[in-house]
């Protein structure tokens, strides 16, 4: 399928910020409790470019490098937000500490330790969301439920060039977006759980749960970040 055109986007994107905004209701969440972001992976520049115009603001990207192209070509002061979502290696930190405002898919303290030290030769401060693995999905990436605790405590010793923002996952495919909200609740229950436990540089106020698919699930369940593309920019080349 072609990329869409400036107007179906747009109205897209009004259609899911509706959505969003029902489903926010609905759970008895106030108005802005829950942060869209437009997930525009394989989209071409010219559809972030229209969505911005329509008045989305931050935008989700997979691959290291299409982050750090697009974010070239796009900059402006009004520029996209970029966050990044996408399975990160540690040879690849170096185009996304300090492009992208946060980082969704810190899994382990290697990842951790190779964000912090890049941050730290910038001089900023990367904030981060660690992936957990609900579904305990064996190739899937995503820190394991029994692991957080640690893994919290490597990023915490960081020492505050790494700022852990909250929780993130992809539970396993479902047809049914119903079968995805025991995994959603379980994140939150993760979240409330570790959040009992002071950390330096970790404070667990971010849920990043949530597709095309079953955001209006996940927003009963909690989340403060849902992460659409399809809905937005029509079906991927
Ligand atoms: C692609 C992707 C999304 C968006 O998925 P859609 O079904 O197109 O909304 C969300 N989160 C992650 C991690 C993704 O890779």
């Amino acid at each position: 399928m072609a990329a869409l055109g400036e107007g179906d986007i747009a109205a897209r994107l009004r259609a899911v910020q509706g959505a969003v905004a029902a489903a926010t209701a609905a759970a008895g969440r106030p108005p802005g409790a829950v942060q869209l972001l437009a997930v525009s992976k394989t989209q071409p520049a010219e559809a972030v470019a229209a969505a911005l115009r329509a008045g989305q603001r931050a935008f989700g990207e997979n691959y290291a490098q299409e982050l750090r192209d697009k974010a070239r070509q796009l900059a402006a002061p009004e520029g996209p937000l970029w966050h990044f979502i996408g399975t990160l290696q540690r040879n690849k930190v170096n185009m996304v500490v300090g492009t992208a405002a946060l980082v969704h898919t810190v899994d382990g303290a290697e990842l951790a330790a190779a964000l912090a030290a890049r941050a730290r030769r910038l001089g900023v401060v990367q904030d981060c969301l660690v992936e957990v693995n609900v579904g305990g999905e064996a190739q899937k990436g995503g820190c394991a439920p029994e692991a957080l605790g640690a893994l919290l405590d490597a990023i915490s010793a960081e020492g505050g060039a790494l700022r852990c923002r909250g929780l993130m996952c992809i539970p396993p495919p479902a047809e049914d977006p119903e079968g995805s909200r025991p995994h959603f609740a379980r994140l939150r229950a993760l979240r409330d759980e570790h959040a009992r436990t002071p950390r330096a540089h970790a404070e667990l106020v971010e849920l990043s749960m949530g597709m095309s698919h079953d955001f209006a699930v996940a927003i009963a369940e909690g989340a403060t970040i849902v992460r659409v593309g399809t809905a937005i920019f029509g079906s991927r080349a």
